[in-house]
């Protein structure tokens, strides 16, 4: 039985903490804690009688490292489940290090401001070194390795769908499909319609900076950097139907290139409407996706985070979105000498996740893999000192994990290629 403290009480959260509450089994003990402690206690709310996972709920500034460490004393969590933003990974790895307590997260660690100078002076160090421009990336966890291996703690970075499923069909593929994988194709669909002209399905901010963001992909060994959204192709998702997809930079690139032997090539698509490119080139091209502040009325105000404000909530999108997600990885490779062409995949339905635990299914394809990361860390299956990627451990536990608890997968060994 286990004790588990999650941080951050948005979209993601609420689902990965409905997941935790039916697994009582395993996680006898629950606090919530984020910043604004009423969506907590609403949350805490609507779970107690239906479950039999204690819940408790704390007001945590997860920015500030010794107010994490408070949390971490009072409670005593056996593990820590960040769903709070990619801004706080550093400062809550901080606090589980000072803790031993084990870390997982769903998001590798971005600055919040990045126009900060002092920010930017890394930033541009970083990416001459990366040899590509990466707002997030993998170096600032991974410079963690051995702290936590001396502390005897792991920490599980990135397992949400993507990253984090993805690697570990990666992992399934290489253990049980190839002798050799030599191109890795992760596509990210969402058919689903909220009914407004523009929306995210999660943090506004992430989501946005994610996307505009010039994409990259890794061949023979390097980086490959184009501008944003130049790279287009189509393709017939199984539950979806035709759809356009646009390469992007995305973090688990970084972690398969350098994790699975013989790998040529890795890209990442995902689809998108031409409604939402249309509005965010827009806010683009006004300055309403600027990260710096600026002054309005003798007052500063970052306007993409005013721009948050002004959009739907992502955790409200649930009763009103349609439709469904397909998401996974083509692989072709050898297997005993011959090619081999393998197709993993996962299609969730927006109003079925809506039914079960009252959100959409991006947040539910992100919540679902964040419990089951955490739970096997906590029965301590994915369990080593350091800090690890979810492609680094055995799939197979992972893989029954998400046929158990609500997003089964297919392999299609005849799959369509990517041209
Ligand atoms: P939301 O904006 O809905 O929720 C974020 C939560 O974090 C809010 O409860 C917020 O509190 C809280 N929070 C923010 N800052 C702090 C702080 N300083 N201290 C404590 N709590 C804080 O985001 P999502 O649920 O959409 O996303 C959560 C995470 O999931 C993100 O890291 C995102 O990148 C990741 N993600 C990963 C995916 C994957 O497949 N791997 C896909 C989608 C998302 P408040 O209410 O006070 O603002």
């Amino acid at each position: 039985m286990s004790r588990v403290l999650v941080i951050g009480c948005g979209g993601v959260a609420s689902v990965a903490i409905h997941k935790i509450c039916q697994v009582s089994e395993v996680f006898s003990d629950l606090c919530i804690a984020s910043r604004t402690v009423s969506k907590c206690d609403k949350l805490a709310d609507e779970l107690k009688g239906k479950t039999s996972t204690n819940i408790t709920t704390a007001k945590v500034d997860a920015d500030n490292t010794d107010e994490v460490i408070a949390l971490i004393n009072e409670f005593k969590p056996d593990v820590v489940l960040n769903v709070a933003l990619p801004y706080q990974d550093l400062t809550i790895m901080d606090a589980c290090l000072a803790c031993k307590v084990p870390y997982v997260d769903t998001a590798n660690y971005e600055c919040e401001d990045t126009d900060n100078p002092e920010w930017r002076k890394v930033y541009e160090e970083r990416c001459k070194r990366l040899g590509f421009t990466a707002y997030f990336d993998y170096s600032w966890q991974w410079a963690y390795r051995e702290k936590y291996k001396e502390a005897g703690i792991t920490a599980l970075l990135g397992t949400g769908f993507d990253p984090g499923v993805t690697s570990v069909f990666t992992a399934y593929a290489q253990k049980h499909y190839f002798d050799e994988i030599h191109t890795i194709d992760i596509l990210d669909c969402n058919g689903g319609d909220h009914g407004y002209p523009f929306a995210t399905n999660f943090n506004p901010e992430i989501n946005l900076r994610e996307v505009s963001a010039p994409g990259s992909y890794w061949e023979d060994g390097h980086w490959v950097e184009i501008p944003a959204m130049s790279i287009k192709r189509e393709y017939n998702f199984e539950g979806v139907g035709m759809k356009d997809m646009y390469l992007l930079h995305h973090e688990e690139i970084e972690a398969l290139a350098a994790n699975i032997p013989h790998v040529k090539r890795i890209r990442f698509f995902m689809t998108f409407g031409q409604s939402y490119l249309t509005h965010m080139k827009c806010l683009e091209n006004v300055g309403m996706l600027r990260t710096d502040p600026v002054e309005f009325n003798g007052q500063e105000i970052v306007p993409i985070q005013f721009l948050k404000a002004l959009l739907p909530d992502p955790a409200s999108l649930g009763p009103r979105t349609v439709g469904k997600t397909n998401i996974g990885c083509i692989f072709t490779g050898i297997k005993d000498g011959k090619e081999k062409k393998v197709y993993i995949y996962n299609v969730c339905d927006h109003q079925e996740c809506y039914r079960e635990v009252g959100s959409q299914a991006i947040s539910y394809t992100t919540g679902v893999p964040a419990m089951i990361g955490t739970m096997l860390v906590a029965k301590g299956l994915w369990n080593k000192p350091g800090v690890f990627t979810t492609d680094e451990f055995d799939p197979d536990p992972y893989m029954d994990a998400l046929n158990k608890y609500g997003l089964p997968w297919v392999v299609d060994e005849n799959p369509v290629l990517v041209d």
